[in-house]
Protein backbone atom coordinates (compact mmCIF):
# COMPACT_ATOMS: atom_id res chain seq x y z
CA UNK A 1 0.00 0.00 0.00
CA UNK A 2 2.89 2.30 0.44
CA UNK A 3 3.41 2.02 -3.54
CA UNK A 4 -0.27 3.60 -3.73
CA UNK A 5 0.68 6.53 -1.29
CA UNK A 6 3.57 7.31 -3.42
CA UNK A 7 2.55 7.53 -6.75
CA UNK A 8 -0.55 8.87 -5.34
CA UNK A 9 1.30 11.64 -3.50
CA UNK A 10 3.50 12.09 -6.47
CA UNK A 11 0.13 13.05 -8.53
CA UNK A 12 -1.02 14.85 -6.39
CA UNK A 13 2.21 17.29 -6.82
CA UNK A 14 2.26 17.51 -10.23
CA UNK A 15 -1.17 18.26 -10.44
CA UNK A 16 0.04 21.34 -8.09
CA UNK A 17 3.24 21.83 -9.88
CA UNK A 18 2.18 21.40 -12.89
CA UNK A 19 5.31 19.17 -13.31
CA UNK A 20 5.48 16.48 -15.57
CA UNK A 21 3.50 13.36 -15.47
CA UNK A 22 4.81 10.49 -16.68
CA UNK A 23 2.53 7.84 -17.55
CA UNK A 24 3.72 4.94 -15.65
CA UNK A 25 2.80 7.23 -12.51
CA UNK A 26 -1.10 6.78 -13.94
CA UNK A 27 -0.35 3.46 -14.81
CA UNK A 28 1.19 2.96 -11.49
CA UNK A 29 -2.07 4.31 -9.94
CA UNK A 30 -4.47 2.30 -11.95
CA UNK A 31 -2.78 -1.02 -10.90
CA UNK A 32 -2.23 0.10 -7.49
CA UNK A 33 -6.27 0.27 -7.42
CA UNK A 34 -6.61 -3.43 -8.97
CA UNK A 35 -3.86 -4.69 -6.31
CA UNK A 36 -6.30 -2.85 -4.05
CA UNK A 37 -9.56 -4.58 -4.93
CA UNK A 38 -7.57 -8.16 -5.72
CA UNK A 39 -6.26 -7.63 -1.82
CA UNK A 40 -9.66 -6.58 -0.24
CA UNK A 41 -12.62 -6.82 -2.99
CA UNK A 42 -13.35 -2.84 -2.89
CA UNK A 43 -11.06 -0.09 -3.72
CA UNK A 44 -9.07 2.03 -0.65
CA UNK A 45 -10.56 4.87 1.24
CA UNK A 46 -7.58 6.54 -0.15
CA UNK A 47 -8.94 6.66 -3.73
CA UNK A 48 -10.56 10.21 -3.19
CA UNK A 49 -6.87 10.99 -4.23
CA UNK A 50 -7.28 9.50 -7.84
CA UNK A 51 -7.56 11.58 -10.79
CA UNK A 52 -10.74 12.23 -11.98
CA UNK A 53 -12.06 12.02 -8.33
CA UNK A 54 -9.92 14.74 -6.83
CA UNK A 55 -12.35 16.87 -4.55
CA UNK A 56 -12.51 20.47 -3.86
CA UNK A 57 -9.53 23.05 -4.68
CA UNK A 58 -8.85 25.85 -3.58
CA UNK A 59 -10.01 28.63 -6.14
CA UNK A 60 -6.62 30.74 -6.04
CA UNK A 61 -4.81 27.31 -6.40
CA UNK A 62 -7.11 26.15 -9.24
CA UNK A 63 -6.58 29.57 -10.97
CA UNK A 64 -2.90 29.14 -11.34
CA UNK A 65 -2.99 25.56 -12.37
CA UNK A 66 -5.19 26.52 -14.91
CA UNK A 67 -2.76 29.57 -16.21
CA UNK A 68 0.34 27.10 -15.71
CA UNK A 69 -1.39 24.27 -17.98
CA UNK A 70 -3.09 26.55 -20.76
CA UNK A 71 0.67 28.18 -21.12
CA UNK A 72 2.11 25.14 -21.06
CA UNK A 73 -0.32 23.34 -23.74
CA UNK A 74 0.08 26.88 -26.00
CA UNK A 75 3.57 26.48 -25.94
CA UNK A 76 3.73 22.90 -26.77
CA UNK A 77 1.34 23.60 -29.50
CA UNK A 78 3.01 26.54 -31.01
CA UNK A 79 6.39 25.00 -31.04
CA UNK A 80 5.83 21.73 -32.01
CA UNK A 81 2.83 21.99 -34.69
CA UNK A 82 2.48 23.51 -37.99
CA UNK A 83 -1.15 24.50 -37.45
CA UNK A 84 -0.40 26.99 -34.15
CA UNK A 85 2.79 27.88 -35.15
CA UNK A 86 1.17 29.83 -38.40
CA UNK A 87 -1.10 30.93 -36.06
CA UNK A 88 0.71 32.75 -32.76
CA UNK A 89 3.26 34.02 -35.47
CA UNK A 90 0.31 35.54 -37.49
CA UNK A 91 -1.29 36.80 -34.29
CA UNK A 92 2.27 38.17 -32.79
CA UNK A 93 1.04 36.12 -29.80
CA UNK A 94 3.78 35.20 -26.76
CA UNK A 95 1.52 31.55 -25.30
CA UNK A 96 4.19 32.33 -22.15
CA UNK A 97 2.25 35.52 -21.58
CA UNK A 98 -1.32 34.19 -21.18
CA UNK A 99 -3.74 33.83 -18.71
CA UNK A 100 -7.53 32.09 -17.77
CA UNK A 101 -8.24 36.04 -18.47
CA UNK A 102 -7.10 36.58 -21.58
CA UNK A 103 -7.14 33.10 -23.53
CA UNK A 104 -9.80 34.05 -25.42
CA UNK A 105 -7.29 35.92 -27.80
CA UNK A 106 -6.32 32.14 -29.30
CA UNK A 107 -9.14 31.91 -32.01
CA UNK A 108 -11.26 28.44 -31.47
CA UNK A 109 -10.25 25.96 -33.73
CA UNK A 110 -13.08 24.61 -36.15
CA UNK A 111 -13.48 21.16 -36.46
CA UNK A 112 -12.80 21.73 -40.45
CA UNK A 113 -9.13 22.59 -39.65
CA UNK A 114 -8.37 19.09 -37.94
CA UNK A 115 -10.26 17.02 -40.69
CA UNK A 116 -8.67 18.77 -43.66
CA UNK A 117 -5.01 18.20 -42.35
CA UNK A 118 -4.50 16.23 -39.06
CA UNK A 119 -1.04 16.14 -40.01
CA UNK A 120 -0.45 20.04 -39.01
CA UNK A 121 -1.32 19.30 -35.62
CA UNK A 122 0.35 16.19 -34.58
CA UNK A 123 3.39 17.49 -32.16
CA UNK A 124 6.90 17.00 -34.35
CA UNK A 125 8.03 16.08 -30.74
CA UNK A 126 5.86 13.30 -30.52
CA UNK A 127 5.81 9.68 -31.94
CA UNK A 128 2.51 8.92 -33.15
CA UNK A 129 1.20 5.16 -32.62
CA UNK A 130 -2.56 4.80 -32.91
CA UNK A 131 -4.85 6.37 -35.49
CA UNK A 132 -8.12 6.55 -33.81
CA UNK A 133 -10.87 7.85 -36.18
CA UNK A 134 -14.07 9.18 -34.96
CA UNK A 135 -17.18 7.62 -36.18
CA UNK A 136 -18.27 10.75 -38.21
CA UNK A 137 -22.50 10.50 -38.10
CA UNK A 138 -21.70 14.37 -39.27
CA UNK A 139 -19.77 13.43 -42.32
CA UNK A 140 -16.29 13.19 -42.90
CA UNK A 141 -14.50 11.47 -39.75
CA UNK A 142 -11.91 13.21 -37.92
CA UNK A 143 -8.50 11.60 -37.58
CA UNK A 144 -6.92 11.99 -34.34
CA UNK A 145 -2.92 10.82 -33.75
CA UNK A 146 -2.39 9.82 -30.09
CA UNK A 147 1.25 8.51 -29.25
CA UNK A 148 1.59 5.72 -26.83
CA UNK A 149 2.20 7.12 -23.58
CA UNK A 150 -1.36 8.96 -24.59
CA UNK A 151 -2.81 5.64 -24.92
CA UNK A 152 -1.59 4.15 -21.63
CA UNK A 153 -3.11 7.63 -20.10
CA UNK A 154 -6.28 6.65 -21.44
CA UNK A 155 -6.35 2.98 -20.21
CA UNK A 156 -5.18 4.13 -16.91
CA UNK A 157 -7.98 6.61 -16.36
CA UNK A 158 -10.03 4.10 -18.15
CA UNK A 159 -9.62 1.63 -15.59
CA UNK A 160 -9.82 4.06 -12.64
CA UNK A 161 -12.91 5.05 -13.75
CA UNK A 162 -14.46 1.54 -14.25
CA UNK A 163 -13.17 0.40 -10.66
CA UNK A 164 -14.73 3.85 -8.96
CA UNK A 165 -17.52 5.14 -11.18
CA UNK A 166 -19.19 1.74 -12.92
CA UNK A 167 -18.17 -0.68 -9.80
CA UNK A 168 -16.39 -3.39 -12.24
CA UNK A 169 -15.34 -6.04 -10.15
CA UNK A 170 -13.55 -9.13 -11.44
CA UNK A 171 -16.92 -11.18 -11.45
CA UNK A 172 -18.07 -8.97 -13.60
CA UNK A 173 -18.57 -9.48 -17.59
CA UNK A 174 -18.93 -6.21 -20.05
CA UNK A 175 -19.81 -6.31 -23.44
CA UNK A 176 -19.20 -3.81 -26.07
CA UNK A 177 -21.97 -3.45 -28.68
CA UNK A 178 -20.34 0.18 -30.68
CA UNK A 179 -18.64 0.35 -33.94
CA UNK A 180 -15.46 -1.72 -33.85
CA UNK A 181 -13.97 1.01 -36.19
CA UNK A 182 -14.41 3.57 -33.02
CA UNK A 183 -10.92 2.03 -32.08
CA UNK A 184 -9.99 3.92 -28.95
CA UNK A 185 -12.60 3.40 -27.14
CA UNK A 186 -12.27 -0.41 -28.18
CA UNK A 187 -8.85 -0.88 -26.65
CA UNK A 188 -9.34 1.68 -23.25
CA UNK A 189 -12.61 -0.95 -22.55
CA UNK A 190 -10.91 -4.20 -23.94
CA UNK A 191 -7.68 -3.31 -21.78
CA UNK A 192 -8.75 -1.32 -18.54
CA UNK A 193 -11.70 -4.24 -18.06
CA UNK A 194 -9.33 -7.24 -18.33
CA UNK A 195 -6.77 -5.74 -16.62
CA UNK A 196 -9.28 -5.38 -13.60
CA UNK A 197 -9.66 -9.28 -13.89
CA UNK A 198 -13.66 -8.60 -15.19
CA UNK A 199 -13.73 -10.45 -18.32
CA UNK A 200 -14.75 -8.27 -21.94
CA UNK A 201 -17.38 -9.52 -25.02
CA UNK A 202 -16.98 -7.77 -28.36
CA UNK A 203 -20.39 -7.40 -30.02
CA UNK A 204 -19.89 -4.79 -32.04
CA UNK A 205 -23.22 -3.15 -33.63
CA UNK A 206 -24.77 -6.49 -34.97
CA UNK A 207 -28.33 -6.90 -36.01
CA UNK A 208 -30.22 -6.65 -32.55
CA UNK A 209 -31.50 -9.77 -32.33
CA UNK A 210 -28.13 -11.14 -32.19
CA UNK A 211 -26.66 -9.03 -29.89
CA UNK A 212 -30.16 -9.99 -27.32
CA UNK A 213 -29.01 -13.85 -27.84
CA UNK A 214 -25.46 -12.95 -26.78
CA UNK A 215 -26.46 -10.62 -24.10
CA UNK A 216 -28.95 -13.79 -22.58
CA UNK A 217 -26.40 -16.61 -23.20
CA UNK A 218 -25.64 -18.27 -19.98
CA UNK A 219 -21.68 -18.34 -19.49
CA UNK A 220 -20.80 -21.18 -17.50
CA UNK A 221 -17.79 -19.31 -16.42
CA UNK A 222 -16.34 -20.53 -12.94
CA UNK A 223 -15.51 -17.28 -11.37
CA UNK A 224 -17.73 -15.14 -13.30
CA UNK A 225 -21.66 -14.52 -13.30
CA UNK A 226 -23.80 -16.27 -15.09
CA UNK A 227 -24.24 -13.80 -17.61
CA UNK A 228 -23.29 -10.76 -19.17
CA UNK A 229 -23.66 -7.89 -16.43
CA UNK A 230 -22.36 -4.69 -17.92
CA UNK A 231 -23.56 -3.16 -21.59
CA UNK A 232 -21.42 -0.32 -23.13
CA UNK A 233 -23.29 1.32 -26.70
CA UNK A 234 -24.35 4.25 -27.70
CA UNK A 235 -27.91 5.89 -27.55
CA UNK A 236 -29.04 5.04 -30.91
CA UNK A 237 -27.87 1.44 -30.86
CA UNK A 238 -29.65 0.94 -27.64
CA UNK A 239 -32.77 2.31 -28.86
CA UNK A 240 -32.59 -0.66 -31.40
CA UNK A 241 -31.70 -3.33 -28.79
CA UNK A 242 -35.30 -1.53 -26.75
CA UNK A 243 -37.06 -1.83 -30.21
CA UNK A 244 -36.30 -5.81 -30.59
CA UNK A 245 -36.70 -6.25 -26.69
CA UNK A 246 -39.92 -4.62 -26.57
CA UNK A 247 -41.73 -6.24 -30.22
CA UNK A 248 -40.61 -9.73 -29.50
CA UNK A 249 -41.29 -10.00 -26.16
CA UNK A 250 -37.97 -10.52 -24.30
CA UNK A 251 -38.63 -10.10 -20.31
CA UNK A 252 -36.36 -7.81 -18.55
CA UNK A 253 -35.36 -11.20 -16.10
CA UNK A 254 -33.59 -13.22 -19.10
CA UNK A 255 -31.02 -10.65 -18.68
CA UNK A 256 -28.60 -10.61 -15.72
CA UNK A 257 -27.27 -7.22 -16.50
CA UNK A 258 -26.86 -4.89 -13.87
CA UNK A 259 -25.41 -1.46 -15.94
CA UNK A 260 -25.78 -0.19 -18.87
CA UNK A 261 -23.44 2.80 -20.03
CA UNK A 262 -24.07 5.00 -22.71
CA UNK A 263 -22.38 7.57 -24.62
CA UNK A 264 -21.59 9.57 -27.87
CA UNK A 265 -25.14 10.08 -28.63
CA UNK A 266 -28.33 11.89 -27.12
CA UNK A 267 -29.65 9.91 -24.82
CA UNK A 268 -33.53 11.04 -23.78
CA UNK A 269 -34.87 10.63 -20.51
CA UNK A 270 -38.13 8.36 -21.82
CA UNK A 271 -35.78 6.28 -23.68
CA UNK A 272 -33.45 5.57 -20.40
CA UNK A 273 -36.26 4.21 -18.10
CA UNK A 274 -37.77 2.39 -21.39
CA UNK A 275 -34.42 0.53 -21.39
CA UNK A 276 -34.09 -0.10 -17.98
CA UNK A 277 -37.43 -1.51 -17.86
CA UNK A 278 -36.88 -3.89 -20.87
CA UNK A 279 -33.44 -4.80 -19.92
CA UNK A 280 -33.59 -4.85 -16.19
CA UNK A 281 -30.42 -2.49 -16.01
CA UNK A 282 -29.46 0.84 -14.51
CA UNK A 283 -28.25 3.14 -17.52
CA UNK A 284 -25.84 5.96 -17.14
CA UNK A 285 -24.36 8.47 -19.89
CA UNK A 286 -21.10 10.16 -19.63
CA UNK A 287 -19.62 12.35 -21.82
CA UNK A 288 -16.52 11.65 -23.25
CA UNK A 289 -14.95 12.71 -27.29
CA UNK A 290 -11.85 11.57 -28.80
CA UNK A 291 -9.97 14.30 -29.83
CA UNK A 292 -10.77 16.00 -25.93
CA UNK A 293 -9.36 12.49 -24.48
CA UNK A 294 -8.80 12.28 -21.46
CA UNK A 295 -11.21 15.00 -20.58
CA UNK A 296 -14.67 14.30 -20.21
CA UNK A 297 -17.97 14.94 -18.15
CA UNK A 298 -19.88 12.66 -15.78
CA UNK A 299 -23.65 13.26 -14.81
CA UNK A 300 -24.74 14.06 -11.17
CA UNK A 301 -28.14 13.09 -9.23
CA UNK A 302 -29.30 16.48 -9.88
CA UNK A 303 -29.26 16.37 -14.22
CA UNK A 304 -25.91 18.32 -14.73
CA UNK A 305 -22.96 17.02 -17.02
CA UNK A 306 -19.91 17.72 -14.51
CA UNK A 307 -16.31 18.10 -16.84
CA UNK A 308 -13.15 17.18 -15.38
CA UNK A 309 -10.68 20.51 -14.58
CA UNK A 310 -7.53 18.47 -14.38
CA UNK A 311 -6.81 17.19 -18.15
CA UNK A 312 -8.56 19.85 -19.83
CA UNK A 313 -9.82 23.56 -20.10
CA UNK A 314 -13.48 24.01 -20.98
CA UNK A 315 -15.69 26.61 -22.15
CA UNK A 316 -19.16 27.26 -23.33
CA UNK A 317 -19.29 29.99 -26.32
CA UNK A 318 -21.82 31.58 -28.74
CA UNK A 319 -21.22 29.21 -32.07
CA UNK A 320 -21.25 32.14 -34.40
CA UNK A 321 -19.40 34.97 -31.99
CA UNK A 322 -17.44 32.24 -29.69
CA UNK A 323 -18.56 34.91 -27.23
CA UNK A 324 -18.91 33.05 -23.61
CA UNK A 325 -22.25 32.09 -22.80
CA UNK A 326 -23.76 33.57 -20.22
CA UNK A 327 -25.37 32.21 -17.26
CA UNK A 328 -28.83 29.90 -18.71
CA UNK A 329 -27.51 30.46 -22.19
CA UNK A 330 -27.04 27.86 -24.31
CA UNK A 331 -23.77 27.63 -26.17
CA UNK A 332 -20.86 25.23 -27.86
CA UNK A 333 -18.50 23.41 -25.70
CA UNK A 334 -14.80 24.51 -26.60
CA UNK A 335 -11.95 21.52 -25.09
CA UNK A 336 -8.20 21.99 -24.61
CA UNK A 337 -7.03 18.71 -23.77
CA UNK A 338 -4.12 20.08 -21.57
CA UNK A 339 -0.36 18.55 -21.96
CA UNK A 340 1.22 16.42 -20.81
CA UNK A 341 -1.66 14.20 -20.85
CA UNK A 342 -1.49 15.02 -24.23
CA UNK A 343 1.39 14.98 -26.53
CA UNK A 344 0.64 13.98 -29.80
CA UNK A 345 -2.33 15.79 -31.49
CA UNK A 346 -2.51 18.98 -29.78
CA UNK A 347 -5.77 21.38 -29.85
CA UNK A 348 -6.30 25.00 -29.04
CA UNK A 349 -9.60 25.62 -28.31
CA UNK A 350 -11.13 22.95 -30.41
CA UNK A 351 -15.14 23.37 -31.22
CA UNK A 352 -16.50 20.05 -30.78
CA UNK A 353 -19.87 21.47 -31.55
CA UNK A 354 -21.80 19.79 -28.86
CA UNK A 355 -24.75 22.25 -27.65
CA UNK A 356 -25.33 22.87 -23.81
CA UNK A 357 -26.66 25.48 -21.31
CA UNK A 358 -24.94 26.78 -19.17
CA UNK A 359 -26.71 26.56 -15.30
CA UNK A 360 -28.61 29.46 -14.06
CA UNK A 361 -27.10 29.16 -10.63
CA UNK A 362 -23.93 27.87 -9.57
CA UNK A 363 -25.03 23.90 -8.51
CA UNK A 364 -25.36 22.68 -4.77
CA UNK A 365 -24.97 19.30 -5.83
CA UNK A 366 -22.38 16.80 -4.58
CA UNK A 367 -19.87 17.35 -7.54
CA UNK A 368 -20.21 21.24 -7.42
CA UNK A 369 -16.71 21.58 -7.61
CA UNK A 370 -16.57 20.58 -11.16
CA UNK A 371 -17.76 22.93 -14.33
CA UNK A 372 -21.47 21.74 -14.88
CA UNK A 373 -23.48 22.15 -17.96
CA UNK A 374 -26.79 20.58 -19.04
CA UNK A 375 -26.63 17.16 -20.40
CA UNK A 376 -25.67 18.07 -24.42
CA UNK A 377 -28.85 18.58 -26.09
CA UNK A 378 -27.45 18.02 -29.87
CA UNK A 379 -25.30 19.70 -32.26
CA UNK A 380 -24.90 22.86 -33.68
CA UNK A 381 -25.97 22.84 -37.57
CA UNK A 382 -27.44 26.84 -37.63
CA UNK A 383 -29.87 28.94 -35.01
CA UNK A 384 -32.86 25.48 -36.23
CA UNK A 385 -30.43 23.31 -34.08
CA UNK A 386 -30.51 25.61 -30.89
CA UNK A 387 -34.61 25.82 -31.14
CA UNK A 388 -35.66 22.49 -31.65
CA UNK A 389 -32.66 20.41 -30.28
CA UNK A 390 -32.26 17.00 -30.75
CA UNK A 391 -32.76 16.61 -27.21
CA UNK A 392 -36.38 18.08 -27.22
CA UNK A 393 -36.95 16.21 -30.25
CA UNK A 394 -36.15 12.53 -28.75
CA UNK A 395 -38.01 13.35 -25.52
CA UNK A 396 -40.99 14.09 -27.82
CA UNK A 397 -40.49 10.74 -29.77
CA UNK A 398 -39.17 8.28 -27.42
CA UNK A 399 -41.96 8.22 -25.12
CA UNK A 400 -44.42 7.03 -27.55
CA UNK A 401 -44.42 3.23 -28.25
CA UNK A 402 -46.01 3.91 -32.03
CA UNK A 403 -42.68 5.57 -32.89
CA UNK A 404 -40.52 2.56 -34.11
CA UNK A 405 -36.92 2.98 -32.46
CA UNK A 406 -34.93 4.57 -32.55
CA UNK A 407 -36.75 7.15 -33.82
CA UNK A 408 -36.38 8.47 -37.49
CA UNK A 409 -37.50 12.30 -37.89
CA UNK A 410 -36.89 15.19 -40.11
CA UNK A 411 -37.07 18.73 -39.51
CA UNK A 412 -38.37 20.58 -43.11
CA UNK A 413 -37.98 24.44 -42.81
CA UNK A 414 -41.63 25.51 -43.55
CA UNK A 415 -42.46 30.01 -43.95
CA UNK A 416 -44.54 29.91 -40.54
CA UNK A 417 -41.88 27.92 -38.74
CA UNK A 418 -40.55 23.86 -38.88
CA UNK A 419 -42.59 21.06 -39.73
CA UNK A 420 -41.48 17.54 -38.12
CA UNK A 421 -41.79 14.14 -40.38
CA UNK A 422 -41.97 11.09 -38.12
CA UNK A 423 -41.77 7.41 -38.80
CA UNK A 424 -44.72 5.54 -37.43
CA UNK A 425 -45.48 2.14 -37.14
CA UNK A 426 -48.59 2.56 -38.98
CA UNK A 427 -51.47 5.05 -40.51
CA UNK A 428 -53.16 6.70 -39.78
CA UNK A 429 -52.16 8.14 -36.65
CA UNK A 430 -54.76 10.55 -35.60
CA UNK A 431 -54.67 9.87 -31.92
CA UNK A 432 -50.66 9.63 -32.08
CA UNK A 433 -50.56 12.64 -33.77
CA UNK A 434 -52.69 14.54 -31.20
CA UNK A 435 -50.70 13.43 -28.24
CA UNK A 436 -47.33 14.45 -29.99
CA UNK A 437 -48.42 18.05 -30.64
CA UNK A 438 -49.53 18.46 -27.15
CA UNK A 439 -46.54 17.08 -25.77
CA UNK A 440 -44.37 18.97 -28.30
CA UNK A 441 -46.37 22.24 -26.88
CA UNK A 442 -45.36 21.61 -23.48
CA UNK A 443 -41.34 20.86 -24.33
CA UNK A 444 -41.51 24.16 -25.65
CA UNK A 445 -41.31 22.91 -29.33
CA UNK A 446 -42.03 25.67 -31.30
CA UNK A 447 -43.47 23.26 -34.93
CA UNK A 448 -46.16 24.67 -37.18
CA UNK A 449 -46.97 20.87 -37.45
CA UNK A 450 -46.69 17.22 -36.96
CA UNK A 451 -46.28 14.82 -40.77
CA UNK A 452 -46.49 10.69 -39.60
CA UNK A 453 -45.08 8.53 -42.29
CA UNK A 454 -45.49 4.55 -42.26
CA UNK A 455 -42.56 4.28 -44.96
CA UNK A 456 -39.36 6.14 -44.96
CA UNK A 457 -39.31 6.83 -48.98
CA UNK A 458 -41.83 9.43 -48.27
CA UNK A 459 -40.17 11.33 -45.71
CA UNK A 460 -37.13 13.59 -46.16
CA UNK A 461 -34.45 12.66 -45.57
CA UNK A 462 -33.51 11.59 -41.62
CA UNK A 463 -30.28 11.94 -39.93
CA UNK A 464 -27.67 9.01 -39.61
CA UNK A 465 -27.29 7.45 -35.92
CA UNK A 466 -24.54 5.24 -35.07
CA UNK A 467 -26.82 2.28 -34.67
CA UNK A 468 -27.05 2.65 -38.69
CA UNK A 469 -23.00 1.21 -38.70
CA UNK A 470 -24.39 -1.94 -38.49
CA UNK A 471 -22.24 -4.81 -38.69
CA UNK A 472 -23.02 -7.96 -40.57
CA UNK A 473 -22.44 -11.32 -39.05
CA UNK A 474 -23.29 -15.07 -40.75
CA UNK A 475 -24.97 -16.21 -37.71
CA UNK A 476 -28.94 -15.91 -38.02
CA UNK A 477 -30.55 -14.18 -35.52
CA UNK A 478 -32.80 -16.39 -34.31
CA UNK A 479 -30.36 -20.12 -35.16
CA UNK A 480 -32.21 -23.49 -35.59
CA UNK A 481 -30.98 -26.26 -33.00
CA UNK A 482 -27.59 -27.72 -33.72
CA UNK A 483 -27.63 -30.99 -35.14
CA UNK A 484 -25.19 -33.47 -34.52
CA UNK A 485 -23.94 -36.10 -36.55
CA UNK A 486 -25.31 -39.29 -35.44
CA UNK A 487 -23.39 -42.07 -34.85
CA UNK A 488 -23.76 -44.57 -37.28
ZN1 LIG B 1 -24.53 18.55 -10.41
Amino acid sequence: MFGTALSQLRYGMAVLRNGRIRPRDLERISRDLVATLAEFGEPGADSALLPGQAGAVDPAVRRTVTERSLRATARAAARHTAYYRRTFDELGLDPGTLTPETWDRVPVTPKSALRALPAAFVSAASAPALMALTTGTSGTPTTVWFSRAEVEVSIAMSTVSAVLGMGLRPHHVLAYAGCSRATLPLVNVEESVTRIGAAFVQIGTVDPAVALDRLAAPLGLRGKAPQITHLTTSASYLAALVEEAEQRGWDAADFGLASIGVGGEVLSDPLRERAERALGARVSTSYMMTEAVPSGGTSCDEGHLHHTAEFGHLEVVDPVTHAPTPPGGTGIIVQTPYVPYRDCTLLLRYATGDLVRRPEAEPACAMAHLPATSPVLGRWSGPRSVETPTRSLLTLLDAERDVPQPARYAIEERPGGPLLHVLVRRLPATALRGRLEERATALGLALVGIVPHDDPATMPTTGPVRADLREHTFEAAHPAPVRLASPA
